[in-house]
């Protein structure tokens, strides 16, 4: 049974990731500090309950496990957050990363999958973004992702055992369609889980940040993809890695997308509830379209996505939150 050590496996996509392997057959360890995920989200193997900045009890739990990879999602990913305190996302962000690459080289180890966002591409010069536009974020959690690329483009030239994948994701959403784990993080800020809030009456109204834009209803357009079809697509990169795979980086989207508008819409209808909206100033930092060209990822990984419909994407976050 092939093993794999994920950091991070608590919080929401780490945990949608840790069900995907365990159902597949994987024997997982999640090391999490439990700051901003949840115990009984971990679904399949054991919680290591550590920090990563302790650098001895991540080696512990390595030394132990002797894992076949690594997945690394324990990250800070609070955009605005970051540009206040740019210490804690270059700490958590970075410099664990770089402590965690340090730890496998010392043990031997050479799969590593990282967690990687679109927001390293900052405002892209054009639409769709492809894995080979210039990396120019424009915040402090952009960067201190694109550092850690960096880094392990460095290591893998300089180490030809050393082997990795880097997921950049576009705008995740939605929850497992049995309802077991999901957006669980009470400061989330994202558009999907706040129109949901909003519908369930936890926000008066929901925030429409800039009606202004140059897209056909002046709103932004993201593309939205389903947890579910991101955790196969780790499963995809990991094995991809396991059968001699060469370093690569993957956008992880669907190839279109959905403005604040439509979305709201969608919300509405599958809420069946009539929540109000206040359209407000535009959001500083918010590119006014951010759609992957995901062409990369289906070729090379052979990913095939299964969710790639906004209403189930919308329907299986209402299922969640309701619950809650
Ligand atoms: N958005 C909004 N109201 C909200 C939250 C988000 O209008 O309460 C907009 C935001 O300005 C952006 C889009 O929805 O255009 C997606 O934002 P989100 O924070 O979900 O993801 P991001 O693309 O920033 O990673």
């Amino acid at each position: 049974m092939r093993k794999i050590f994920v950091t991070g496996g608590a919080g929401y996509i780490g945990s949608h990731i840790v069900k995907a392997l365990g159902e597949k057959g994987y024997d997982v360890l999640t090391y999490d500090n439990l700051s901003s995920g949840n115990e009984w989200a971990v679904l399949y193997g054991k919680l290591f309950i550590g920090d990563l900045a302790d650098k001895d009890a991540v080696r512990k739990a390595i030394q132990d496990f002797k894992p076949d990879a690594v997945m690394h999602f324990a990250a800070s990913i609070v955009v605005p957050e970051s540009v206040k305190k740019p210490l804690k996302y270059y700490r958590n962000n970075t410099v664990n990363t770089l402590n965690l690459l340090d730890i496998m080289e010392e043990e031997g180890l050479s799969k590593f999958i990282f967690s990687s966002t679109a927001a390293v591409y900052g405002i892209p010069e054009s639409i769709p973004v492809n894995e080979d536009m210039l990396m120019n974020p424009i915040n402090p959690y952009g960067t201190s992702k694109m550092m850690a690329e960096c880094i392990l483009e460095d290591l893998s030239s300089a180490y030809d055992d050393f082997r990795y994948v880097s997921l950049r994701y576009f705008n995740v959403a939605g929850a497992d369609y049995q309802g077991r784990i999901g957006q669980a993080y009470r400061e989330s800020t994202h558009l999907i889980t706040r129109a949901l809030k909003t519908a369930k009456g936890e926000f008066e109204k929901l925030q429409i940040f800039g009606t202004d834009y140059t897209t056909p209803d002046g709103t932004c357009i993201r593309d939205y993809i389903h947890v579910d079809d991101l955790a196969d697509a780790h499963l995809s990169a990991v094995e991809y890695l396991i059968q001699g795979g060469k370093s690569d980086i993957f956008n992880c989207g669907y190839g279109h997308g959905y403005s604040v508008r439509e979305v709201v819409e969608t919300a509405r209808k599958v809420t069946g509830i009539d929540f109000q909206t206040e359209e407000t100033g535009r959001r500083e930092g918010d590119p006014v379209v951010l759609i992957a060209d995901s062409s990369k990822i289906k070729r090379v990984l052979k990913w095939q996505p299964r969710y790639d419909d906004l209403e189930y994407i919308i329907k299986t976050a209402w299922e969640w939150e309701k619950k809650r």
